[in-house]
């Protein structure tokens, strides 16, 4: 299961690099970040993006009924979805928006909670995903 899901997390990174570097692709339209696929680390499936009524995003998979996966846009920018593209642990948004890569599931990204015992830093998937991490101190 883990070695499928870095297979295509490869293959979709090396998919997008191509039509970076492909200067058709600029003609196609300016939303590029539309065009980018990503993929359901529960079930292999798309994530498809939906607006809410705020006028934010909100990734569903495809599979609605066998999978149910959801995940909101990165909290940045509202829109994208944050991505790992390469070994870093660090999943970058389109906005440039930089979180650390939830341990425990393929597609969700930590962000700053507070919970009873002070700042951690938890899956944006919370409650589905229990994947957390220490607050690193910051300056
Ligand atoms: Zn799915
Ligand atoms: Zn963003
Ligand atoms: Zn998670």
């Amino acid at each position: 299961m883990l070695s499928t899901n870095s297979a295509q997390a490869i293959k979709q990174s090396a998919f997008v690099t191509e039509l970076l570097d492909d200067p058709s692709y600029g003609a196609v339209g300016s939303d590029a970040s539309e065009q980018v696929d990503h993929i359901c680390g529960e079930c292999g499936g798309h994530l498809v993006a939906f607006p809410t009524k705020d006028g934010r995003t909100w990734y569903r998979c495809e599979h609605a009924d066998l999978c149910g996966f959801s995940l909101n846009a990165c909290s940045e920018c509202g829109s994208g979805l944050p991505e790992e593209r390469d070994e870093s642990g660090l999943k970058t948004c389109a906005c440039g928006a930089e979180y650390p890569s939830c341990p425990q599931c393929e597609n969700g990204w930590l962000v700053e909670r507070r919970g009873r015992y002070g700042r951690f830093l938890g899956c944006v998937s919370y409650p589905r995903c229990k994947g957390k991490m220490k607050a690193t101190p910051q300056n």
